[in-house]
């Protein structure tokens, strides 16, 4: 499903199904925007309330936590968001796309 870690396929490798339509956009980034934010902003307050550390220790904990968050979940929300867009019929009607 994926060239790279990031770029989506033209297609399938196994079945032909069409990604190349594919467009995205920021729907999986928005997801984890709201969902990596909210999950990290509640850590940073959890962690600031019980240890009340200086400030270059939440630099030190959550940069790298978000953006290898982000990246760690940016490959499975896009393909969750080409599998609801498969299942709900918004992929191109080619041949190799009609499984039913
Ligand atoms: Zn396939």
């Amino acid at each position: 499903m994926f060239v790279g870690l990031l770029k989506i396929a033209k297609q399938c490798n196994d079945c032909g199904l069409e990604f190349r339509s594919q467009d995205l956009g920021d729907g999986a980034a928005v997801f984890i925007v709201l969902f990596l934010g909210f999950f990290l902003v509640g850590m940073a307050v959890v962690v600031e309330v019980q240890f009340g550390p200086p400030m270059w220790v939440h630099l030190c904990l959550w940069t790298p936590t978000t953006i290898g968050g982000s990246i760690f979940f940016l490959r499975p929300f896009k393909a969750l968001m080409i599998a609801l867009h498969f299942k709900h019929g918004l992929l191109p009607t080619g041949k190799a796309n009609k499984i039913s």
